[in-house]
């Protein structure tokens, strides 16, 4: 685990409104168990439709992590808080996943992850004690 202060993170860049946000329009980013603080929290988030729980699993995990819901649920794509002049959220208010990702700063270059990955962010919410039973997941990623 990296021990990564919660309101650090990068603002938008000149290079993001040029990309139009193409990290928002593939998948929401990775929230942690610190941004809601209980289960009953958690619980009204993904009630309200606008959060959900996905799983993460492969040969190495299997552990959930609460993060916006998709913008298009059908196809599993977008982030439901991207809209056409970007996030709805105040900076302070989007999930750590998106402050930590530090934007490129010419074409080619890749968008950085900094931080604690959503690999780590599962583990601590697996740990958290927020979640219901693990077979009550809604998603695959
Ligand atoms: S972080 Fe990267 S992909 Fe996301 S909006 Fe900024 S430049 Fe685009
Ligand atoms: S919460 Fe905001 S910054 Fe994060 S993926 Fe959704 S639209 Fe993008």
């Amino acid at each position: 685990m990296k021990n990564v202060p919660i309101c650090k993170g990068y603002r938008e860049t000149e290079m993001c409104v040029r990309c139009a946000g193409e990290c928002c329009r593939l998948q929401p980013g990775h929230c942690l168990p610190s941004e809601f603080g209980s289960a009953a929290a958690v619980r009204a988030a993904v009630a309200g439709g606008r959060y959900t729980v996905v799983l993460l699993l492969d040969a190495h995990i299997m552990a959930r992590v609460v993060r916006p819901h998709y913008k298009d649920p059908a196809r599993t794509a977008g982030c439901i808080f991207h809209e056409d002049n970007g996030c709805e959220l105040p900076w302070q208010d989007r999930p750590y996943g998106c402050r930590m990702l530090r934007p490129r700063e010419r074409d080619g270059e890749h968008c950085e992850p900094e931080g604690i990955s959503i690999v780590e962010a599962a583990r601590m919410w697996e740990e958290s004690g927020y979640l219901p039973p693990i077979w009550a997941c809604s998603r695959l990623v």
